[in-house]
């Protein structure tokens, strides 16, 4: 059954996949095998002075969401941007994206958060804080139309444009869904997911594909349509190849309609074993604390926080605080079955 514990290992997933993947973070998959051989472990950043165990806007930004989808029992939009803000503020050395960046300058100057995201931008700022909108779903006994509703909103607030919402609105279905199979006791299967995750993105790239100009023009190329990537993804999870055969096909850099669909696929694959899960995706190189993060939350919601190896999450930064804010999110939204 579903569990406090649960809640931690979303969090605490995210940390350990963010931590393990942000020394070697933009490399890619031949450069980190020539430098590191195969990255298994905690390591400080190779150039900066950051300590192993550090996480970044990832893990930072899932606390955002946490933090204010409790306190508010659902979306307050104005909240969400004054802990954004606050975010932002303290935001040194934490790795952000440039979206991210510009609709918090917006907001920190007064912007409405309804007109405050980057037309266009497209990068994974959105799907890297989703998963706790999917546990605050499960816990207050929503159902998909809550993740998707809070997705519809909340992603564009840094992101103007439709492959953020949907990158969002996945991933965070997807840790609902978790939460449902482990009341049930079996692991998602990949085919009815990503089936159902592949029409929910063509009904969302038909209702909010309009909200960037961008993607009018940009859609013309099928590598920029979120649906189309995950096809891939279905494709790669319903053959035998391995994951460097997904990242060829799908990407795993930046953008949102790679690193989503990618962490979603490595999920999919490998997230019954919380560690093989993380360790697989930094392997693969690109955006490698934020595919690293997203897989970790879910494998981690799955597993639980007991279930992460304590050589990987004892070292984390904060991970008391950390385990404290997973605690209250469950306390605030728990209500036991009568
Ligand atoms: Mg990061």
């Amino acid at each position: 059954m579903f569990s406090i514990d649960n809640v931690r290992g979303m969090l605490i997933g995210t940390a350990v996949g963010d931590a393990l993947g942000m020394p070697v973070e933009c490399l890619s998959a031949n450069e980190i095998h020539e430098r590191f051989d195969r990255v298994t472990e905690l390591m400080p950043h190779p150039k900066d002075e950051r300590p192993a165990g550090t996480w970044t806007d990832d893990t930072q930004l899932t606390m955002v969401v946490m933090t204010s989808l409790a306190a508010s029992q659902g979306l307050d939009l104005l909240d969400m941007s004054e802990l954004h803000i606050d975010a932002f503020v303290e935001s040194q050395g934490r790795g952000w994206g440039s979206s991210t960046i510009t609709a918090c300058n917006r907001l920190f100057n007064g912007a409405d958060p309804l007109d405050s995201g980057k037309v266009g931008g497209a990068g994974d700022g959105t799907a890297m804080k989703a998963a706790p909108i999917g546990i605050y779903a499960y816990l207050d006994k929503g159902d998909e139309d809550t993740v998707l509703d809070i997705s519809k909103q909340l992603a564009p607030m840094t992101h103007m444009d439709v492959r953020p919402v949907i990158g969002m609105a996945t991933q965070a279905l997807m840790a609902y869904w978790i939460c449902k199979a482990v009341d049930k006791g079996e692991f998602p299967a990949h085919g009815p997911v990503m089936e159902e995750l592949i029409q929910i993105a063509l009904e969302l790239e038909e209702e909010m594909g309009d909200i960037s100009p961008h993607y009018e023009r940009e859609k013309q190329h099928k590598e920029n349509v979120f649906s189309h990537k995950l096809e891939l993804v279905a494709a790669w999870l319903a053959g035998d190849e391995d994951e460097k055969a997904l990242a060829a096909s799908v990407g795993n850099g930046i953008y949102v309609n790679e690193a989503g669909p990618f962490a979603l696929g490595m999920f999919l694959r490998y997230g019954q074993d919380f560690e093989q899960a993380v360790v697989r995706t930094v392997n693969m190189g690109g955006d490698t604390d934020t595919t690293a993060a997203m897989v970790g939350a879910l494998a981690g919601t799955w597993c639980g926080k007991e279930a992460i190896p304590e050589r990987l999450r004892d070292p984390i930064e904060s991970v008391g605080p950390l385990s404290d804010l997973a605690n209250g999110f469950f306390h605030s939204l728990y209500e036991p079955d009568q």
